[in-house]
């Protein structure tokens, strides 16, 4: 039992201006959080009650999965990354910084290293394997728009787990495990109440081949997502395959002899605007993006890629590495830096696919992706490989000629972002439909992406040495609670669902000091803790009217008033956060098991 005074929430009637999330408005209006500088927040009493509780569920699960909890350092040796790669990958998110010997440190975004790192030595042989191990940390990312409160922070809290195996199939194997901890990860959600998605997601810089998104279908979420409501597929938007689409350049006769118009178009603000001038729309026009190969060197294999999509399509970076990631033997492709692209002779903002014809081939490798849906015959606009210029009346075959049939400079296949409406991956009739999401876990089968650098291995049954093979599992645990918000509120404050609530019942004393309510308060919450429940009182000599405002935006989930009326009465008033209007006075005797019915009802709801 706790006493308001004896605590500090200090809750505000207004939000920050730059609060326009309701879970970050909420939390700080609330008194469970506050910022200290951007993207880094303090946890008040309220808000580390809930995440404790959080936490208590994630340690359930994950131990009922087999894991076993551990702390690893957030202070880790840049030496590790620059093996892993993932100084690169990461980049200027990655926080930085040098000791006093000059030594390159980082703070943790995740563990994949360190924890590879150690069991190398301490792991020999295939009959300690599979082991899982996980651990609650804060976590730093110098993410470059840090926002949304506790939804996108630079400093955070996760739990991130790691297993380790001597195979991917079979009994021990990663599969089992990720099955376990795909389990234990729907139960978890499942138990904070979240109505969520599980997709197919792109593994990103945490690396590995498969990996899968629990997305909370949240209309406010950063993320969007696309599902088939027939198949069950569904993914994020940085993963979903686009089922087939016919897709023809025409035979050579089409529109033979014409020329398409060139046309003076400078400063057009974006494609909407061009396609307006040129009198057809986004769709009618062809997008061209250069790319470049990361440290690519001229005369050194490929080099540019031009990525070819409807104009009111968007280029998916991820289709486009995994296209050519032979070509590029797995370097990374960024989009062109203009001065290097103008340099090799790109009219950057009015590049066409005929670039691929008159860009000397000195400048290094160069080859065309072009979607699908930008592979089709008939006239389109496009650039004019020239400054301020662009062309209508493009024809594939007409302009481009047979290089369209070499399949070392040109392929057709998926390079851009689904959307609504697109055909479903494996079928020919059903349709994707697009919904938002919050990111809360990311399970990942890595493979030995990292042991085989960081050099951790054991013996396998036939006594030969063997790279671990590993998988990865996070989960966003402040970002987490900031979803729960995000879905359970109202216009007055937060509706917390039993199992997160930072109390389950908050008592509130009309008149502190009075000797008949006072008691009563503390006999109530003496006995509602002896039965398991979290009280706090509200002993403020605040104004009824403040109380009750507090109560609502605090969200707690059952309300008890005692006031005198209801105690002349023989009773307290017994209001939930989540009913509307104002409560009813129940007899004293019954309100232990009204709350007990209360909390057990939306514990087992949620
Ligand atoms: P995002 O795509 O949202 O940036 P991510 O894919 O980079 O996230 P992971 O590396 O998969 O994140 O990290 C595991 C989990 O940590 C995520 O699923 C998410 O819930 C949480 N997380 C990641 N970045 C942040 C952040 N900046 N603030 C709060 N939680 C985060
Ligand atoms: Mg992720």
């Amino acid at each position: 039992m706790h006493r308001w005074r004896q605590t500090f929430v200090p809750t505000l009637r207004e939000a920050p201006a730059d609060a326009t999330m309701p879970s970050h408005a909420l939390l700080i209006r609330a008194g469970y959080i506050r910022q200290l500088t951007a993207g880094v927040y303090e946890y008040l009493p309220l808000g580390w009650r809930v995440l404790k509780k959080l936490c208590a569920i994630i340690r359930e699960e994950m131990d009922a999965a087999g894991g076993s909890e551990l702390l690893l350092p957030a202070l880790q040796p840049m030496d590790l990354f620059k093996k892993s790669g993932r100084a690169e990958a990461y980049g200027d998110d990655l926080f930085t910084l040098e000791d006093r010997h000059d030594r390159a440190t980082a703070l943790g975004p995740t563990h994949e290293e360190v924890i590879t790192d150690m069991l190398r030595g301490e792991l020999t042989s295939y009959k300690q394997l599979p082991l899982t191990l996980y651990q609650i940390q804060s976590k730093f990312r110098d993410e470059p728009r840090p926002r949304a409160g506790l939804l996108r922070g630079r400093e955070f809290i996760m739990k991130d787990a790691y297993s380790f195996h001597v195979r991917v199939e079979g009994e021990g194997g990663l599969n089992e495990t990720y099955d376990r901890l795909y389990e234990a990860y729907s139960n978890i959600f499942t138990r904070c109440g979240l109505d969520f998605t599980v997709v197919d997601a792109e593994a990103g810089p945490i690396g590995g081949s498969a990996s899968h998104e629990f997305m909370v279908n949240c209309d406010n979420g950063e993320d969007t997502i696309l599902r088939c409501h027939v198949t069950g597929y569904a993914a994020n938007v940085e993963k979903c395959e686009i089922g087939f689409r016919l897709w023809s350049f025409g035979d050579g006769a089409e529109g033979a002899g014409g020329e398409p118009t060139r046309h003076h178009t400078p400063n057009m603000p974006g494609i909407e605007g061009v396609a307006q001038h040129l009198g057809t729309t986004p769709a009618g026009m062809l997008k061209t993006i250069v790319f470049e190969v990361a440290g690519a060197e001229d005369g050194d294999g490929l080099r540019w890629v031009l990525a070819v999509v409807r104009g009111d399509h968007e280029v998916n970076e991820g289709k486009l590495r995994d296209a050519v990631a032979k070509e590029t033997g797995g370097r990374k492709l960024a989009m062109a830096d203009d001065k290097r692209a103008h340099a090799a002779g790109f009219a950057i903002g009015y590049v066409s696919p005929r670039a691929i014809l008159g860009i000397d081939p000195e400048h290094g490798g160069m080859m065309m992706l072009i979607d699908p849906d930008a592979a089709t015959a008939g006239e389109w606009a496009t650039g004019a490989d020239e400054a301020d210029h662009h062309v209508t009346g493009f024809r594939w075959r007409r302009e481009m000629g047979d290089v369209l049939e070499d399949p070392r400079r040109v392929r057709v296949l998926d390079i851009r972002n689904a959307r609504a409406g697109d055909p479903s991956p494996g079928t020919g009739g059903p349709v994707l439909s697009e919904q938002r999401g919050i990111e809360v876990g990311h399970i990942f089968k890595l493979g030995d992406k990292y042991s085989s650098v960081l050099g951790l291995e054991v013996m396998d049954e036939a006594q030969k040495r063997a790279p671990v093979i590993m998988g990865c599992y996070g989960i966003g645990v402040s970002r987490t609670m900031a979803a729960c918000v995000e879905m359970s509120h109202d216009d007055s404050g937060i509706v917390w669902p039993a199992p997160l609530a930072p109390y389950h019942v908050e008592i509130i004393v009309m008149k502190p000091g009075d000797e008949r309510q006072d008691t009563l308060a503390r006999e109530l919450a003496d006995e509602l803790s002896a039965r398991g429940l979290d009280v706090l009182i509200d002993d403020r000599a605040e104004r009824p009217g403040v109380k009750f405002k507090d109560a609502d935006l605090v969200g707690i989930p059952v309300r008890l008033t005692l006031g005198d009326k209801a105690l002349d009465a023989g009773g307290v008033e017994f209001k939930r956060r989540a009913d509307e209007g104002k409560g009813e006075v129940a007899p004293t005797a019954e309100v232990v098991a009204r709350c007990m019915e209360a909390i057990g009802a939306i514990g087992s709801s949620a």
